[in-house]
């Protein structure tokens, strides 16, 4: 019986985790879109009036940079909590049949093993 509660427990926790990091990831992306637009408003100034934006722009391709990152990365914690294979080599996440990866075609079965 305990280990019964044990198990659900457990699997309740999962479902919880995948939510927390789908909140995350909806916010993250949403920071990027917001990026992305300041980013258009920015190349706009400077090509309609040739205001100097260059330094405002390499900061909005930093930022858009790391938040690609991070929404990477969570997006392979979804993974990993929903049981699918996060390829050890290019990072890509693969369904749940797969035997090779996707991207770059490595033996996922094999990384498993090591
Ligand atoms: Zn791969």
């Amino acid at each position: 019986m305990a280990e019964m509660l044990d198990k659900i427990a457990q699997k309740t926790s999962g479902v919880l985790n995948i939510a927390k990091y789908k909140i995350k990831l909806a916010t993250k992306q949403a920071d990027l879109d917001e990026a992305y637009e300041e980013l258009g408003r920015a190349l706009f100034i400077q090509i309609s009036d040739g205001t100097d934006m260059d330094k405002k722009i390499a900061a909005l391709v930093a930022k858009a940079d790391k938040l690609n990152t991070e929404i990477e990365k969570i997006q392979q914690e979804i993974a990993i909590l929903q049981g699918k294979p996060v390829c050890a080599s290019c990072g890509k996440v693969n369904a749940k049949s797969a035997t090779y990866c996707g991207n770059c075609g490595d033996d996922l079965n094999e990384q498993n093993k090591k």
